[in-house]
């Protein structure tokens, strides 16, 4: 119910100035705007990976391997900020991270050992236990071949995921530098 009819019958509306137009009256022109720039295509976004540690920077290599763009972050100012100092062992992952690298990368993959030496004497790691009061051997797991099983220097392996990767170092959003 209204005093009104309804708008669709009704031949003239008022506009906000109180001036009396037509409904069928063209719109107007487009008000000129700054042109920003256009938005890029989705495939050309990168990738934004927030962390330079092992995972972000083995990320980061299996993407641009297959042509994705990235871009990595980290907020500590160098690699040896964080203990970098320890190993680890890598064994039931050993085949899905050479998968993951570029194959040039993946044959760097003994740079990053613990022992180089040791494991090109076929002395793969055993996960040795001693008894620090007698210094006696208590257990070790049997050895491993390279390709099953190896002891990488953490700090090692981070700087050989680093290679031809810009880390971005920001901290609390402001850039201060790159790594790498
Ligand atoms: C003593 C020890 C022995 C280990 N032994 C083994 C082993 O034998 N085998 C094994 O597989 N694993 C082992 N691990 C575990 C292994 O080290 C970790 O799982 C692995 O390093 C985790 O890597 P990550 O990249 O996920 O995290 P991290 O190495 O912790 O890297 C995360 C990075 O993200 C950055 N970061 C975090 N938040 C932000 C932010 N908001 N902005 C920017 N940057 C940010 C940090 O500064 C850091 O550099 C061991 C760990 C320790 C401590």
């Amino acid at each position: 119910m209204g005093l009104w009819p309804s708008t669709a019958s009704r031949p003239f509306s008022m506009s906000e100035a109180g001036v009396p137009t037509t409904d069928r009256q063209p719109a107007p022109p487009p008000r000129p705007r700054s042109s920003p720039a256009p938005a890029p295509a989705p495939a050309e976004l990168p990738v934004l990976i927030v962390g330079a540690g092992v995972s972000g920077l083995l990320l980061a290599q299996a993407l641009r391997r297959r042509g994705v763009a990235v871009r990595v972050f980290e907020r500590d100012t160098d690699f040896a900020t964080r203990g970098i100092g320890w190993g680890l062992t890598l064994h039931w992952s050993l085949p899905a991270l050479k998968t993951l690298l570029p194959p040039e990368l993946a044959a760097r993959l003994p740079e990053a050992y613990v022992d180089r030496a040791a494991v090109a004497a076929g002395a793969a790691s055993r996960f040795p236990f001693y008894d620090l009061s007698t210094a006696r051997l208590v257990l070790a797991v049997p050895p491993a071949s390279e390709a099953e099983r190896v002891r990488v220097s953490r700090g090692r392996l981070r700087t050989l995921l680093a290679t031809g990767i810009d880390v971005e170092v920001r901290v609390g959003g402001a850039p201060l530098g790159r790594l790498g």
